[in-house]
């Protein structure tokens, strides 16, 4: 029998790499990008096209390769930074592996032009999948320039697998900022599809985070700072209020190199603690320098986890230190959220002669008096009228026969038909229905069925029905919008912005208005019924927030997570009064629904509780 093992040929062996290394065109900007900067460069352009699948382009002001280097970077393990395995353990460079290149090269068209300062002329190599195509001289400026273009070209199902653009460009943009911020020293610029989305010129760390995040950060940064034997470490915290729903930004680096710890991350969290409202995290921008000797950042290959020698050491410091600077900057005494706004006296109160109260005593009530009793009720104060202007916006398009399509869903669950009432009380048929339905401690609407007792949850309600409405209006029909007097102006950083443009138009269905939408600016001039100018701004963050943590590509996916962030925010919270016409509007908007036993996040929206039920407690 002959032998059967045999070498794979260098492509295909680069093609397999190229697996590990390169998943996605940011993983290209990274290897690229790190590159520039082991190259000593002060100035960094990327330049991409269609989220990097037609065109990725680093171009820096580096040291340049010769042109036998130009050529023989492409090998696998072709590396100029180190060259015994003890170097490893002195790493001052963010490459070593030697296998970026020659992975890259293996899955796309590459070209690269290059010239050290001390050369004549440049040299430009061009090759794909592998095969060198060409190399000559050429005129370059001082540094190196690599063009990645069609990546996967070769790979199909890699190439098939890559999500919408607005994902990849997303991406993209993460690892652009993490090495920016990592290099505030060095200039960057990022361009897509011929707009520039970043002009980042050299800076302190401070300056860099505000031209990233944008203008406003800058108020929220409170600056941390620890110098021990074991580690440096400096950066800053975001103030708790401003802490975001998302976990957008939190950033670590140890010896500028952007990791991600959840042991670390614990840490700063626990110096948090009792700061930050619920589900709210905190933002963070820590860069840490160890010493090369006492970390391993080699146990991944795309290398953003580190292992610390001694980790418990690294844990209470950092924890201390952030506590310190909070309590510093006296952050931390100022916020109470536990305590209940209701318990507070307004100031002015404190000053003001005490009172008898007064008792208004109506005195045209009777009791008796069948005919007038609906009317001496509400004149005498014990019941408002129903708000009827702020709430009939809610139920705007819910038609006649859809409130059909209510009753007889409610025949369903065995609701008590106006007949039966009627049989019961001949003459209070109306008075009966309105007494049948109640709101009990502000959060749960109580009605009675024929046999028992339906417990409504009046958030979870409203949810269900805002959310059917908004896929209807962002996929089939606009809905109505408000107009607002004055616009109303938002400030967003550069990736909520990127998700707000992709998100525009189902927005725009679902009755916003944007008047002006560039350069972190928001102006919004009308938006949807439901909902109150307030309550935007934390809405459209915590929109972009959930957007964000999906990842959802485009399609049914992106519409509901976008409808259930939107109809999550938009509806009535526990807490509020509801009128009886409230209620009851709620009640049958809800039973209209397609669906209306659970929210779209599959939580019951109402339970029912029977006689039987309750005659065993009694028992
Ligand atoms: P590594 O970075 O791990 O050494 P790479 O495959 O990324 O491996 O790069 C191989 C070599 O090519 C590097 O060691 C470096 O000498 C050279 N090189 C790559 N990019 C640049 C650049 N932008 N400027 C100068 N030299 C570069
Ligand atoms: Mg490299």
């Amino acid at each position: 029998m002959t032998d059967v093992i045999h070498l794979l040929p260098d492509h295909v062996a680069n093609q397999i790499a190229a697996g590990e290394v390169v998943q996605r065109p940011a993983s290209v900007i990274k290897e690229l990008l790190e590159n520039s900067i082991d190259a000593g460069a002060t100035r960094i352009s990327v330049v991409i096209k269609d989220a990097g699948k037609t065109l990725i382009q680093v171009v820096d002001d580096g040291q340049g390769m010769s042109p036998s280097d130009a050529r023989v970077c492409f090998e696998r393990h072709a590396t100029s930074k180190i060259k015994t395995a003890d170097d490893l353990f002195r790493l001052q460079t963010k490459g070593f592996r030697g296998e970026a290149l020659a992975s890259i090269a293996a899955i796309a068209h590459v070209e690269l032009k290059t010239r050290r300062e001390q050369d004549q002329v440049g040299t430009s190599v061009k090759i794909e999948g592998s095969e060198v195509v060409s190399q000559e001289p050429c005129v370059a400026p001082k540094g190196t320039s690599i063009s990645v273009k069609n990546l996967f070209y070769n790979i199909p199902a890699r190439r098939n697998f890559l999500k919408s653009d607005s994902v990849e460009t997303r991406h993209l943009i993460d690892e652009f900022q993490r090495v920016a911020l990592a290099h505030p020293a060095i200039h960057f610029t990022f361009t897509h599809n011929g707009t520039e989305f970043f002009q980042l010129p050299a800076t302190n760390y401070r300056q860099r985070i505000v031209g990233i995040f944008g203008g406003k950060t800058n108020e929220k940064l409170v600056p941390v700072k620890e110098d021990t034997e074991i580690v440096k470490i400096h950066g800053f915290v975001g103030k708790p209020e401003f802490a975001k729903r998302s976990r957008g930004e939190q950033f670590f680096f140890v010896n500028d190199r952007f990791i991600k710890s959840p042991y670390l991350h614990h840490a700063v969290t626990a110096a948090f603690e009792g700061l930050l409202k619920d589900k709210a995290h905190p933002s963070y921008f820590i860069y840490l320098s160890i010493d090369p000797k006492s970390i391993d950042i080699n146990i991944h290959p795309t290398k953003t986890e580190v292992k610390f020698d001694d980790e418990q050491a690294l844990y209470s410091i950092l924890r201390s230190t952030i506590k310190h600077s909070l309590g510093q900057f006296s952050v931390a005494p100022v916020l109470d959220f536990d305590r209940d706004a209701s318990f507070d006296t307004p100031y002015s109160f404190k000053d003001k002669p005490i009172e008898a109260p007064k008792i208004e005593v109506d005195r045209n009530f009777n009791p008796f008096d069948q005919e007038t009793r609906p009317s001496s009720y509400s004149s005498s104060g014990y019941r408002k009228e129903p708000r009827a202007g702020e709430w009939e916006g809610l139920y705007t398009g819910l038609q006649e026969h859809q409130f059909d399509t209510a009753v007889s869903q409610l025949d369903q669950v065995e609701f008590e038909s106006e007949q039966d009432a009627a049989k019961l009380f001949e003459d209070e048929t109306q008075e009966h229905l309105e007494n049948s339905i109640f709101q009990l401690n502000r959060k749960f609407i109580v009605s009675s069925l024929k046999t028992g007792l339906l417990v409504i949850d009046q958030h979870r309600a409203h949810v269900r029905i805002l959310y059917e409405e908004l896929l209807k209006n962002i996929t089939v029909s606009a809905a109505v919008s408000q107009q607002l007097l004055f616009p109303l102006e938002l400030s967003f950083s550069h990736r909520e912005m990127e998700l707000l443009a992709e998100a525009r138009e189902s927005l725009e269905q679902a009755g916003f208005i944007f008047s002006t939408m560039e350069a972190g600016n928001v102006q919004i001039s009308g938006i949807p019924t439901p909902l109150s100018e307030s309550e935007v701004p934390a809405l459209l963050h915590q929109l972009l927030a959930d957007l964000e943590n999906e990842v959802p590509d485009t399609g049914f996916a992106y519409t509901d997570t976008l409808a259930k962030s939107l109809a999550e925010g938009m509806a009535v919270k526990a807490g509020v009064r509801l009128s009886t016409a409230e209620q009851q509007n709620l009640l049958n908007a809800l039973f209209a629904c397609k669906e209306s036993s659970v929210t779209p996040n599959n939580k019951p929206i109402f339970i029912t509780l029977s006689v039987d039920e309750i005659d065993k407690k009694f028992i």
